[in-house]
């Protein structure tokens, strides 16, 4: 869940995300230097056709809680697909990520 602010600025007020927790185990995910938020995000909005329309679901969780939803993913077969964007690489790489053996 992102957790927000109103901040006052020169000219108008606008909202700040101050905090992202997760939502299994509610733990912060800010990172260990205080700069960024490490998380991830499963979204999905669901239409006419869905069992579920006109709903939007969201959830963010920590490093730890997503490394356990995507072992679930292998556990039922599933693969999450794993892209390399680090500097220096030969560009975006994308590679099914198997669970380890
Ligand atoms: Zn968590």
């Amino acid at each position: 869940m992102k957790i927000t602010e109103k901040v006052e600025g020169k000219r108008k007020t606008f909202t700040e995300v101050v905090d992202v927790v997760c939502d299994i185990c509610k733990k912060s995910t800010r990172d260990q230097g205080d700069m960024n938020f490490e998380y991830a995000e499963l979204a999905a909005t669901w239409g006419f056709y869905s069992k579920k329309d006109c709903e939007q679901h969201n959830c963010h969780m920590c490093e730890t809680c997503y490394d356990k939803i995507r072992a679930y993913i292998h556990s039922i077969g599933g693969v999450v697909q794993t892209t390399d964007y680090s500097p220096g690489c030969h560009g975006p790489i994308s590679v099914p990520d198997y669970p380890d053996e």
